[in-house]
């Protein structure tokens, strides 16, 4: 097997076993691997730290597989065990693999904090939907597939059309990184269930593999402080936290988005939702950007009791995170000041970039600016299904707040 040895030093973050090697930390390659070949990571003195995958184009140049001297080779039956213990953590209360919930919606591979780097599977009633995002990943496509598989998967969906490929220098959209891997054809929507909310899925055109799994229990936590609100639902995809609040029993809920398609679903969603036993409200949907809708409700003198702000990322690297710092607080502020007294903002940020420090920091700067007072009444993260590996702390992207306005809008400061 080829081998990558690393510069004097540079063998501490394997040995604490974080799973990315970057190429500034490379001395050399011995041998020729192609993309994706599993490499064996050595230290300056050739010692054997692990192995992992060879993304020769990207900056992060190795991903690790298995670690220590005594590491397991990656092989084909070493690839599905990863897939199959990740899967064996979402067993629920019963023993019932996830895969065969009929309605359940469920990350069953979080990548590098399930062992497996740039690999994302989800479950929507035992159809898989994967993201391959780095080199390895596309390397053990076939082996992730017959994995899923053998948990039960009706069929595995390819949604590799991802941007970051192309850093991996693996083909994108077009080069067939879509379509199925294996099983059967997805239906065109797939409805699962999250408490009493149903939500259709399109995996075929919906953002990621099809929905955002991440914000399950952010959702119910908003929910939870609707009774009796109007709600402004920012960035609402196919109505996520607007159903949540129309079903803690809002008074009415507006959703706004760029995407029609989005709202279109949204819609539907809303029709299951009230046909399904929660009583009705009233529900729109707006298709325009946030960042101007939000200047025009100002300029209008609209309020509302209860804001959502569930933004995409705004900073991919560090080098953006300036720049996303102005977007967030740009949004968080108008927000604030459309907030009646008493008024609850739920705010989110899934740049992995902004640790939720900074981010509680540019909403505190938003509510100075504001000339508002609140209190932090929660602090949401990412769904357990979407796991944080200690050794991996880049794998915590989505924070959030849910914040309450003072009663006197202008007390104090
Ligand atoms: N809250 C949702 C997920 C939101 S994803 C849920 O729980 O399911 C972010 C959404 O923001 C996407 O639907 C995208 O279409 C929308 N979007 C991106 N930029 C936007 C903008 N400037 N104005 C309005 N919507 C935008």
């Amino acid at each position: 097997m080829d081998r990558v040895f690393l510069k004097v030093g540079r063998e501490r973050s394997v040995e604490r076993r974080h799973p990315w090697i970057f190429s500034g930390a490379v001395e050399r390659v011995e041998g020729a691997p192609d993309v994706g070949d599993t490499v064996a990571v050595c230290d300056s003195k050739g010692r054997l730290l692990g192995y992992g995958s060879l993304s020769p184009a990207s900056q992060i140049r190795v991903r690790m597989l298995s670690f220590g001297a005594d590491a397991t080779v990656p092989d084909a039956e070493y690839v599905k065990r990863l897939v199959a213990e990740s899967i064996a953590r979402r067993v629920g209360h019963g023993g019932v693999s996830p895969l065969c919930e009929p309605e359940r919606g469920v990350r069953l591979v979080h990548g590098e904090s399930d062992g497996l780097p740039g690999v994302v599977a989800d479950s929507y009633g035992g159809w898989c939907v994967v993201q391959l995002a780095s080199a390895g990943a596309e390397r053990w496509k076939a082996e992730i597939a017959s994995a899923l598989m053998d948990a039960g998967a009706k069929g595995v969906y390819n949604r590799s059309d991802v941007d970051s490929r192309r850093r991996e220098g693996l083909p994108d959209a077009a080069d067939g990184t879509v379509g199925i891997l294996a099983g059967g054809e997805p239906p065109e929507l797939i409805e699962i269930r999250e408490g009493a909310i149903r939500y259709l899925v399109d995996v075929r055109r919906g953002h990621k593999t099809g929905f955002y799994l991440d914000q399950r229990e952010a959702r119910a936590q908003v929910g939870a402080f609707a009774a009796g609100r109007e709600v402004l639902n920012c960035f609402s995809y196919t109505g996520g936290f607007g159903l949540a609040c129309a079903a803690g029993g809002a008074k009415c809920v507006e959703n706004l988005d760029l995407s029609q398609a989005a709202l279109d679903l949204a819609r539907q969603n809303f029709d299951l939702l009230f046909r399904g036993g929660v009583a009705p409200c009233p529900v729109s949907f707006v298709s325009a950007d946030v960042f101007k809708q939000l200047r025009l409700y100002r300029d209008q003198g609209r309020s509302f009791d209860m804001i959502v702000l569930d933004p995409p990322k705004f900073a991919e690297t560090k080098a953006q995170l300036m720049r996303a710092a102005r977007g967030y607080k740009d949004i968080n502020l108008l927000a604030m000041k459309l907030l009646r007294p008493g008024g609850v903002l739920a705010t989110f940020s899934c740049s992995g970039a902004m640790t939720p420090e900074f981010f509680e920091t540019i909403c505190r700067e938003a509510a100075w600016d504001a000339k508002r007072d609140f209190q932090i009444i929660a602090h949401t993260q990412q769904a357990v299904d979407h796991p944080v590996s200690l050794n991996f702390p880049e794998g915590a992207y989505l924070k959030g707040l849910i914040l309450r306005g003072a009663v006197a809008p202008e007390q104090a400061i």
